[in-house]
């Protein structure tokens, strides 16, 4: 999709930020583990490349969710060790070790496609996975994963790395997060072969469990500033929102009472009042549950009123400002602040899901 970039809607990216949060966690993990930042998803909508080259002295490796992922990182220039986290099609492999990417492998299965394609795979670096209770992809038991590896060393690939993802890190619940603990460390303990990295904390897992931390851990959300259990929980340290998303007033008018606004008609004014005009709507990632929340306009709160459009919201003002008057939708303006966790709480969803539906139309700047 093409950026709008001659529309005053814009999400500004602060760098320093994301390098801050990064040191913030490492100043609370044991030193030596090594951190792999998670940019995929065009870096939670904060832009995978600008992020990547940002954070090169901060991390020792990256990772993505899918080959597409990190071949725009490697035809970047990004030269460190990336991980695809998902499952990469057999088919795809020349791709993957012509590029040097490190990828996971999660099955038998997948293994016998992969050498029925090729019969050099030699070049190829992986971790496996293991599911010790997410339920998405991985090896379940002990002698699966020993199996596994058996068979990839026979047929000389590199296994560098084991690791599990949990499901419930961002829980005050702890029960099943220490089954999972308990399931995953065994099953590692019980290898014939046991790779060099092992690594199963995410963000929530480094920042709540850090007693649990292998050699390595997998940061996302908290890079980027945000709480991964949303207001669940309180973080152990400040963190730094690297995201602000703002525009500005290109339409406002005077309506009286009875006046509506919007598709269906949906608002009545009951007194005359201002209503002021941004560009931004549902195809840019503000969707349409975000009607009756606000925005930020001179250090104050103002209401979106009427149905969210797909290209234009529509906003009460306690009076007549100017076109061109800045509108903060995400970040502090004054006293004042909105962050993607109150979006999130707005709309019933995470803040994860905020960020990454911004979409391409509106432009990224970095600072
Ligand atoms: C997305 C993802 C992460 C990062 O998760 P955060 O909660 O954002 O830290 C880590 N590991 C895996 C397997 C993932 O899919």
């Amino acid at each position: 999709m093409i950026s709008s970039l001659h529309r005053p809607t814009v999400a500004t990216v602060d760098l320093k930020a994301i390098q801050n949060n990064i040191k913030a966690v490492q100043t609370h993990i044991p030193q030596g583990t090594k951190t792999y930042a998670v940019v995929k998803a065009n870096a939670y909508g904060h832009g995978a490349v600008a992020v990547a080259n940002a954070i090169s002295q901060e991390v020792d490796a990256y990772c993505v969710s899918n080959l597409d992922e990190a071949l725009e990182l490697r035809q970047a220039g990004i030269k460190k060790e990336i991980l695809i986290l998902g499952v990469v099609l057999a088919s795809e492999l020349p791709l993957v070790i012509e590029n040097q990417i490190t990828i996971t492998v999660a099955s038998q299965e997948w293994l016998n496609a992969a050498q029925a394609y090729f019969s050099d795979l030699s070049r190829l670096h992986v971790h496996l996975k293991v599911d010790s209770g997410m339920g998405r992809i991985g090896v379940r038991s002990l002698a699966e994963a020993d199996q596994l590896i058996a068979n990839m060393l026979k047929a000389n690939i590199q296994v560098d790395g084991i690791f599990t993802h949990f499901a419930t890190a961002d829980e005050a619940d702890t029960e099943k997060f220490q089954a999972q603990l308990t399931f995953f460390t065994e099953l590692v303990n019980g290898l014939t072969y046991k790779p060099a990295l092992v690594h199963a904390s995410n963000s929530a897992t480094s920042i709540w469990h850090s007693e649990t931390i292998f050699n390595a851990v997998r940061l996302g959300i908290v890079i980027y500033g945000l709480n991964p259990s949303g207001s669940k929980l309180a973080l152990p340290y400040p963190l730094e929102e690297a995201l602000t998303l703002s525009s500005r007033l290109v339409h406002v008018k005077a309506i009286h009472a009875g006046d509506t606004v919007g598709y269906g008609a949906t608002y009545t004014a009951k007194a005359d009042e201002f209503v002021g005009t941004i560009p931004i709507g549902y195809a840019d990632g503000w969707t349409r549950d975000l009607q009756d929340f606000s925005v930020l306009i001179d250090g104050q709160f103002c209401q979106i009123i009427g149905r969210v459009s797909m290209d234009q919201i529509t906003v009460r003002l306690p009076k007549a400002y100017p076109i061109g008057e800045k509108v903060t939708l995400i970040g502090k303006d004054g006293d004042k602040e909105i962050t993607a966790t109150d979006l999130a709480n707005k709309k019933g969803t995470i803040n994860y899901e905020v960020l990454c539906l911004l979409s391409d139309r509106i432009p990224r700047k970095y600072h």
